[in-house]
C-alpha cells in the first residue's frame, strides 16, 4: 500500500498494525483517532505503555505477568492455597477471573505442548508446576486448558508426571454451554457432554 504519510506516522500505523485483531485499515483509523485525540488519549497511552515497560514483570512463583513479583493473586491470602488452578496462557487465567470461577491459586504454563510448532515441555513452565504440587498444603490441580488435541496432550503429560504428588488432579468438564441448543453443537461435544452427564 502506498505511503499517504510521513515516516513516522507510517511507523504509527505499522506498529499498530501488528497487534491482534488490527489489520492495515483499522490500524490506520486507529492511528487517525490517536493523532486527533492527541491530548486525551495518544499521551496518556504513552505514559501508561512507559509505566508498563518498566514495571511489567512475570511472577516468580506462577507466570502470571503484573507489577509486583510474586503477583498480587499469589500474595492473595483470601484464595484457596490448596487448589493450583493450570492455565496456557495469561488472557486464560483474566478470562476465569472475570468468570470469578477459580477457586485457588494459579500456573501459567506459557502455551501447550505443540510438536508441529516446536514447542516442548522445556518451552513451558511445567517443571515449576510439579514443584508447587508436591508443596505439603496442596491438594489438587485443577487443568483449566483448552479443549483442543494440544490442550489435551498437554493436560495428559501433566497428569502424568503428577503421579506422584499425591494430589487430586482435575479437568474442566467438557460439555453443553450454558444457554446452549443440543441441536446447533457439534458431534464431539455432544458425545463428550453425554459421557461426563452428572446426576441432577
Ligand atoms: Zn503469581
Amino acid at each position: 500500500m502506498a505511503s499517504v504519510a510521513g515516516p513516522e506516522i507510517e511507523r504509527l500505523i505499522q506498529l499498530l498494525a501488528r497487534l491482534p485483531g488490527l489489520g492495515p485499515r483499522s490500524a490506520r483509523r486507529a492511528a487517525l483517532h490517536l493523532i486527533k485525540k492527541r491530548d486525551a488519549l495518544m499521551t496518556p497511552l504513552a505514559g501508561a505503555l512507559q509505566t508498563a515497560i518498566e514495571r511489567v514483570q512475570v511472577c516468580k512463583v506462577c507466570s502470571n505477568i503484573d507489577t509486583q513479583s510474586p503477583c498480587t493473586i499469589c500474595m492473595d491470602a483470601r484464595r484457596d492455597p490448596t487448589t493450583i488452578v493450570v492455565v496456557a496462557d495469561v488472557a486464560d487465567l483474566w478470562a476465569l477471573e472475570r468468570a470469578n470461577a477459580a477457586p485457588g491459586k494459579y500456573h501459567v504454563l506459557g502455551g501447550t505442548l505443540s510438536p508441529l510448532d516446536g514447542v516442548g515441555p522445556g518451552d513451558l513452565t511445567i517443571d515449576a508446576l510439579v514443584a508447587r504440587a508436591h508443596a505439603p498444603e496442596v491438594t489438587e490441580v485443577i487443568l483449566a486448558l483448552n479443549a483442543t488435541v494440544d490442550g489435551q496432550t498437554t493436560a495428559h503429560y501433566i497428569t502424568d508426571l503428577l503421579q506422584e504428588a499425591h494430589v487430586k488432579v482435575t479437568r474442566l468438564a467438557h460439555g453443553v454451554p450454558v444457554g446452549g441448543e443440543l441441536d446447533y453443537l457439534d458431534e464431539g461435544t455432544l458425545s463428550a457432554a453425554m459421557r461426563q452427564r452428572t446426576l441432577f
